[in-house]
């Protein structure tokens, strides 16, 4: 039996969906004209007026938003309510300068929440049910956003946040949490902590809720297998509200993406042409319900494939693939947004030469980043010493700019090899796409 938590609006026909998108696109976009003065601008700048957008099929006349926008605009600029009206902040994970802050009215809060709820029930939840949310607290929208969700399903949820997995382990056990909300790579780790201390017996998850970074289908079947549960897939992201944008149901197919609150294109990264479903290419959000961040026409940078097909669950809502990719060079580390300028940055700042590589991986499910980079012939030494004081000034610098630690290694002058054209300077080994 397939689990709903609006089963009207989840399963709708495709004729009430368009209906819901085009009202709803129409009224979004005047609010934006009316409050978003950044906006407004690059509305203007296009030659277009709110009278131009009569439905979906007048969208593509819409100008882009992107995260350089985001920056920009930052922290108000994109606000389309007084903060009067405003009740909620979260950010994303990004570093010093990159960091994007959403904002929430009390409706968008409700409507957030209902989305996860959606994705709880979808993954078998009912108010039977233990939630355990062990995404991180705070700013990071994982926490709250499943906390809600669970909360309006009706139940009992566990505010566990991150780290800490003895008592992670501990709370499971005792309160016999049915339902887990992570990060893969922590479920994984839990799975692996869970099996070394022999408590498999002792654990009654049915289900987990997993997303915030890429993992792969043997991941999925890893998880599963160890913890004895079904692992669904969640996207979304802050910008457009957080987890919940689109679930994944019992057929685990790809994700339905909440088509009443989003509308999804997929374009041509290079060009910014929609292709057609099917067609892979980056995927660009509408929210045409959010009132304190309303975005359209976001490119989230994230490559992925759009279906339309009937889905066995019986929900109606189109379904995205997992990323299988990003369109940008941005790297997610640790849950941590990195991009390769910003380490090369650090390197010119601390007097090298751009002569490096980045090595991403996974160890144990958890995500590690070397950075190796050559001295200069003045800072070659011999000294053991001097070498390992140098490594220790950029592990700090970059600790500095990235939030994390990355491993340094100094090489010798010439040893990275040069390659022409394009330098391929960022090895990622965690085969995640
Ligand atoms: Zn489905």
């Amino acid at each position: 039996m397939e689990n709903y938590y609006q089963k009207e609006i989840e399963c709708a026909d495709r004729e009430q969906i368009q209906h819901w998108q085009d009202e709803r696109l129409v009224k979004q976009v005047k609010h934006v004209y009316e409050n978003v003065a950044y906006y407004r601008k690059l509305i203007e700048e296009k030659g277009v007026t709110p009278e131009d957008i009569k439905s979906r099929e007048d969208l593509h006349k819409l100008p882009f938003l992107t995260k350089e926008d985001l920056r920009e605009a930052y922290p108000y600029g994109l606000m389309g309510t007084p903060v009067a009206d405003c009740i909620r902040i979260q950010s994303t994970s990004g570093t010093t300068g990159r960091r994007v802050v959403a904002f929430y009215t009390k409706k968008d809060i409700d409507l957030w929440e209902d989305c996860c709820a959606r994705a709880i029930m979808a993954a078998g939840g009912t108010n039977e049910d233990v939630v355990h949310v062990s995404y991180g607290y705070g700013l990071f929208t994982g926490g709250p956003g499943l906390h809600g969700g669970s909360q309006k399903v009706g139940c009992l949820t566990l505010p566990m946040s991150s780290g800490n997995t003895d008592r992670q382990i501990q709370f499971m056990t005792d309160l016999g949490s049915t339902i887990l909300c992570c990060t893969p790579s922590y479920a994984a780790f839990l799975a692996e902590t869970i099996q070394e201390k022999g408590l498999q017996d002792q654990i009654k998850l049915k289900a987990g809720i997993f997303g915030a970074e890429a993992w792969t289908g043997e991941m999925r079947k890893s998880i599963e297998e160890k913890l004895g549960i079904k692992a669904y897939d969640i996207y979304g992201l802050t910008e457009i509200s957080g987890p919940g944008v689109a679930f994944e149901c019992s057929a685990q197919g790809g994700m339905h993406i909440n088509e009443d609150h989003f509308i999804a294109e997929v374009i041509n990264p290079e060009t910014g042409e929609v292709l057609p479903d099917g067609e892979k290419g980056e995927l660009v959000f509408t929210s045409i319900t959010k009132e304190a961040f309303p975005l359209l026409r976001y490119r989230t940078r994230d490559i992925c494939i759009l279906n339309r097909e009937k889905c066995s669950c019986g929900r109606t809502h189109v379904r995205m693939s997992k990323p299988m990719g990003r369109s940008d060079d941005m790297l997610i580390v640790k849950g941590v947004n990195v991009f390769p300028s910003q380490i090369e940055t650090v390197l010119l700042n601390n007097g090298y030469a751009a002569n490096y590589h980045i090595i991403v991986d996974r160890v144990n499910n958890g995500d590690t980043i070397e950075v190796q980079v050559e001295m200069t012939a003045e800072m070659f030494s011999d000294s053991l010493k001097e070498v390992a004081a140098r490594e220790k000034e950029l592990v700090n610098a970059l600790k500095a700019m990235l939030g994390i630690y990355a491993k340094v290694t100094l090489v010798a002058p010439k040893s990275i090899a040069r390659s022409e054209g394009k330098a391929v300077r960022v090895i990622d080994k965690r085969k995640l796409y």
